[in-house]
Formats: structure tokens, C-alpha cells, sequence
């Protein structure tokens, strides 16, 4: 392909609305265009690498015999409400209505509409398992979106669901799902850590995220450093810590603290250090709790140091999103004192306590009376906790839950997919039953697995460049070779190009030659800028010597080669480095 002959225009400057590097190369190097926040045009190049990642995903899921389909962005309200996601989902699931006065969304995923595409057919346990995927566009109303292709309004995904007839059956593949997404990462030669996570509004009882490691990933992940247990910290259990001295119970003593509203100032005040400070926080849950837990408010103890974690609340409380944090005006409500001053005696309201704190004697906790505290308060006889549980965000340093031995270790990523368990969530809800060889009926056992394709391409980038430009795995280059010709006027020179581009051809090798007039200079930064795996110099000096430059794009090294061995060169390298890239085991 000739450069002057695609739609391809880079630009110098650092897009002013880039937050993260990734997003900005993307923008430079004209691969993606924003029409709004969130909503991007993908250039020639982008479509390349975007298909290039597709074929890698159908191959990888042909292999395990997945079927592809395509089905429907629109979906009619009544299919949502089937399950009760149309109010589940909030507002991040983008709804609108037709002339007729009926309520679409556009799919945000597709548990719903995928069961009710195989609903009539898979009825006997002879139909069962199936495997059916589909890549398309997805929509979600991000309250933030942003990092370019990491967090769009609209993103491609691909999106697999399973059916089966055992959950036997349906673990057996949803592991054989997790090393198809190994063997699809790995083919891109990232570095990324699967992750025990959260599963969201999707649910399930099993599930995993893959995570590319980036300092700009908006996920945290605490991984261990002599097991393989690695979790996204949302779920991370975090192991109770006790104090190191366990003291006799002492009397309750109310303490004068003017002015004291937060752990550092308290700290600061009584010269202890926050571990030995207990925080009242309270929570409201929105949505309908589990059967157990009818209130809607909670106070929860966390120890000073430690910070709560929303996501094991909503866990623990059986909701479907995480709770929200009380506003100042209505805790003063809860307890009769500003935020700062607050405690658990006395509280009406049901108290979780977290098992750090719960280790604890002799806390030290608001009064509920503005300027006051309390010292030595004890659990059971100053007030009656409702559950002990695990309710704070684990940390970098705490043990490995699994292998107390071992320390936890953190590190940021982006989630590039997710696989889920599903067990019968969505097929009791939604009426797929089978009939057993017995003849019984049964809801069908299900797995649903989504990669983010949009948002992987970028994240590889985000993981992939240097100060000059994006450096693409040879799996997913818009181009494998990018040829900058220095003297586009010269007639012989041109036709080198020439065949060289047929040579190319006949290899399989994909080259994009930049024909443009301009300088040497302005041709190698936008090579460098696109990144793609090798560049070809030719120019009257090569033409004259009978040989061309190659260039590795990642180490920079060159070598000089007369022009039918450099095509040779580069079969060679690109093939090699494709074959082992497939070979490589996870
Ligand atoms: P996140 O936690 O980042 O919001 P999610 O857990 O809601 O993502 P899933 O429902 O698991 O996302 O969707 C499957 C995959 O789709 C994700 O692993 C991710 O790669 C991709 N994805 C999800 N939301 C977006 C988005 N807003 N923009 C781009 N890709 C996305
Ligand atoms: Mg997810």
C-alpha cells in the first residue's frame, strides 16, 4: 500500500485532551479520531490492526469449535426486564424510544439477547454444549469516559456464551475458555496477569480477568510473590492483622478533642499512630438487599490505616452495585455528630465490623458528640456488632490469603478480558430449559467470556513504545514493513520500489511505503511514530551501493542487505516470529 494513496495524516503535537501516552501516540499516528467523548473514527491502519486481532480471536475460537453469529444492537426493554438488568444496569445502559413510544437499549453485552436467540432450539440435553461468539460493537454510558479506546461509550468486544447441560460441563469449559484467552494474549506477546475478580452486574460464581500490566491501568492488583494467587483488589480477601500487644480491657473514658475531624489530626492529637484508631464510616444501599439484611444503612468499622472496600460491602449484602457512601448532613443524622466525631456506641443502625478491627480491645472511636471521642471502648460490651467480616481493601505488604508465608505485591493493569462462570443466573430467568435423557427438565447450565478488542489494542500500545512512537507486535501491525523512500523523483529508484512491493507481495510480507514528497527527516519520525516491526530505507546512497538499510523498529539495530536478500530477511524474521508467537505455550 502507498502512503499517498491511503487516508493517512500524523500530526507533532500531543493531543491537549490526551490524559495517558497510549492515547495520545493513538491520536498522533491518526489512528483513532474523536467525533465525541468516548466515540472514536478508526483510520485504515486502526481497521487493520483491528481485523488483524479479530483473526487471531476467530482462529483461536474455531479451534475449540465456537460458532460465530451476529445479532442485534437494538433490544426491545421487555428482554431486558426478563432478568431485571433494564433497572440492574442503571444508567450505564443506554436506552432510547422509538416513534412508537417503546424503549430500546443498545446492547451494552448480550447474556439476554444470546439466550433468547437459542431459547426455542436447545431444548434436548442431545442440542447441548454449544459454544456461540460474535464480535460487534458494544455500548455502555460510561460516567467517565476516557484514555482513548481504554474507556469508550462505544468499543468493539468480542463476546462468547456457552450452554450446558452440567455445570461439570460448563467449568470444563470455561477453563478450556481461560487457555483460549491465554493462547490469545500470549499471541500478542504481552505481559498480563489473570486475576481472580469481581463479576459485576454480569454474576456467576467463578470468575477471571486478564489483566496487561500498565501503570496507567485503571485497576489495581495485589499478586503474590511465591503463590499463583493474583486478584484484582476490589475482591482481594484481606487477612485480619492484630495488634502486636493485646491489652487487658480498660474503662470507658470520654476525651475533649476540639477541632479533631479527621485520622491524621486525631493521630496527630493523641500521638498514636493511625493502626491504633478505629474509623466509623456508614453506607446506604440503594437496591434491594438479601433476605438477611433488610436495612439500608450501616455503619462499618475500619481501622485507621485501612481503607474500605465498597465491592466486599455489596458482596456481603447480597447487592447488585456497590452501596454509596453517606453525604456529611446525612451522617450527622445517623449519629448526632459531624463525620469527624462519630462512633459505634449507641448507633441504632446495624454495625459490620472488619475482622482487623475486630482483633482490636481498648478502640479508640468518635463520641457521636462534635469535639469528643472515646477511649477504651471494647466490642460486645460497649456495643453489639451485627457481622464481623471482611470489609477492607487488602494492601501492598499484607500476607497472600492463600499462603500467609508470602507477602502481596501490587501492580496496575488493564482489564483486556473477562470469563465468567455462570451456573443457571440467566436461564432460570429466562425460561432455557432441556430435557435430561431421563426426560426431566432442567435450566441450562451457562458461561459467558468478553475481550475488549478496541480497548486491547490500545492497552498493547500503552504497554509497547518508546519515546518516539508505538512499537506494534508483529500479531497485530497495521503494516509488518514500513518503507520510507528518500528519492521519490528518481526514476530507477522507483522502480526498486516497485518491485520491491511485488517481492513483498509474493513473500506475504505487508508493506506500506511512504511515497510522500517530504524530507528523510519528517518520513523516519512518522515511522518511528506508526512503529511498525522493521523499516526499509532507499535512497539514491542505498541505490548506488546495490544494497537497502533494514531497521528493527524495537532495539534499533540495522543491517545493510542487497534488496532480494533483505525480502528474504524479512520473510524470515516475520514468519518465525509469527510461528513462535502461536507455539507458545501459556
Ligand atoms: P470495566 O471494569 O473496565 O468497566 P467491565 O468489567 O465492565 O469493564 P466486562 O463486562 O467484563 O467489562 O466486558 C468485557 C470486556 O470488554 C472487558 O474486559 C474490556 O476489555 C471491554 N470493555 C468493557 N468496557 C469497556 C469500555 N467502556 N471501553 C472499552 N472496552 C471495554
Ligand atoms: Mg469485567
Amino acid at each position: 500500500m502507498r502512503w499517498t494513496q491511503t487516508f493517512l495524516y500524523t500530526q507533532k503535537e500531543n493531543p491537549s485532551d490526551a490524559d495517558i501516552v497510549s492515547q495520545s501516540l493513538f491520536v498522533r499516528a491518526g489512528f483513532i479520531k474523536k467525533l465525541s467523548s468516548g466515540i472514536y473514527y478508526y483510520s485504515p491502519l486502526m481497521l487493520r490492526a483491528i481485523r488483524k486481532l479479530e483473526a487471531i480471536i476467530r482462529e483461536e475460537h474455531e479451534k475449540i469449535g465456537a460458532i460465530e453469529i451476529m445479532m442485534p444492537i437494538l433490544h426491545p426493554r421487555p428482554l431486558w426486564e426478563e432478568t431485571g438488568r433494564w433497572e440492574e444496569m442503571g444508567p450505564g445502559l443506554l436506552k432510547l424510544k422509538n416513534r412508537n413510544d417503546h424503549w430500546f437499549c443498545l446492547g451494552a453485552t448480550h447474556e439476554e439477547a444470546c439466550v433468547d436467540y437459542v431459547r426455542n432450539d436447545l431444548r434436548s440435553w442431545r442440542d447441548l454444549p454449544k459454544i456461540i461468539y460474535q464480535i460487534q460493537t458494544k455500548f455502555r454510558d460510561e460516567i467517565r469516559p476516557r484514555f482513548g479506546l481504554l474507556r469508550g461509550r462505544e468499543f468493539i468486544m468480542k463476546d462468547a456464551y456457552s450452554f450446558h447441560a452440567t455445570a461439570e460441563d460448563a467449568q470444563k469449559t470455561y477453563w478450556l475458555m481461560y487457555k483460549t484467552y491465554q493462547k490469545i494474549f500470549n499471541r500478542l506477546g504481552i505481559t498480563y496477569r489473570v486475576v481472580q475478580a469481581d463479576s459485576g452486574n454480569i454474576g456467576g460464581a467463578i470468575n477471571h480477568e486478564f489483566q496487561l500490566l500498565a501503570s496507567a491501568g485503571e485497576d489495581a492488583l495485589l499478586v503474590s510473590e511465591g503463590s499463583d494467587f493474583a486478584a484484582n483488589i476490589e475482591i482481594c480477601e484481606a487477612l485480619p492483622i492484630g495488634p502486636e500487644i493485646q491489652e487487658p480491657q480498660k474503662q470507658l473514658e470520654k476525651i475533649h478533642t476540639p477541632g479533631v475531624r479527621t485520622i491524621q489530626q486525631l493521630s496527630d492529637f493523641l500521638k498514636l499512630p493511625p493502626s491504633r484508631l478505629v474509623k466509623t464510616l456508614f453506607i446506604h444501599s440503594e437496591g434491594v438487599a438479601s433476605t438477611e439484611n433488610t436495612a439500608q444503612t450501616f455503619a462499618i468499622l475500619i481501622r485507621g490505616d485501612h481503607e474500605l472496600n465498597l465491592v466486599k460491602v455489596k458482596n456481603y449484602l447480597g447487592l447488585s452495585n456497590p452501596p454509596r457512601l453517606l453525604e456529611d448532613h446525612e451522617v450527622t443524622k445517623v449519629c448526632g455528630a459531624n463525620p469527624g466525631s462519630c462512633g459505634p456506641i449507641g448507633l441504632e443502625i446495624p454495625i459490620l465490623v472488619d475482622r482487623s478491627v475486630a482483633q482490636m480491645t481498648n478502640l479508640i472511636v468518635g463520641a457521636n458528640q462534635d469535639d469528643w471521642h472515646v477511649i477504651n471502648v471494647n466490642m460486645y460490651r460497649d456495643f453489639t456488632p451485627h457481622h464481623i467480616g471482611d470489609f477492607r481493601m487488602a494492601q501492598e505488604g499484607d500476607p497472600d490469603p492463600t499462603h500467609p508465608q508470602y507477602k502481596l505485591r501490587s501492580y496496575r493493569g488493564i482489564e483486556v478480558g473477562h470469563v465468567f462462570y455462570l451456573g443457571t443466573k440467566y436461564s432460570e430467568k429466562m425460561h432455557l430449559y432441556y430435557t435430561t435423557p431421563e426426560g426431566h427438565q432442567k435450566p441450562v447450565e451457562m458461561g459467558c467470556y468478553g475481550i475488549g478488542v478496541t480497548r486491547t489494542l490500545q492497552a498493547i500500545i500503552e504497554q509497547s513504545h518508546d519515546q518516539d512512537g508505538m512499537i506494534w507486535p508483529i500479531a497485530v501491525s497495521p503494516f509488518q514493513v514500513h518503507l520510507c523512500v528518500l528519492d521519490i523523483k528518481d526514476q530507477p529508484i522507483m522502480e526498486w520500489v516497485e518491485k520491491m512491493e511485488r517481492d513483498c507481495e509474493q513473500a506475504g510480507i505487508e508493506i506500506l511505503v511512504d511515497d510522500r514528497d517530504e524530507r528523510p527527516g519528517v518520513k523516519f519520525k512518522d515511522a518511528d511514530l506508526l512503529g511498525f516491526p522493521y523499516r526499509i530505507n532507499l535512497g539514491k546512497k542505498n541505490y548506488e551501493k546495490g544494497m537497502v538499510e533494514i531497521i528493527h523498529r524495537k532495539t534499533k539495530e540495522k543491517v545493510e542487505l542487497p534488496p532480494q536478500n533483505a525480502i528474504n530477511y524479512l520473510k524470515e524474521k516475520i514468519l518465525c516470529s509469527l510461528r513462535t508467537s502461536e507455539n507458545e505455550k501459556p
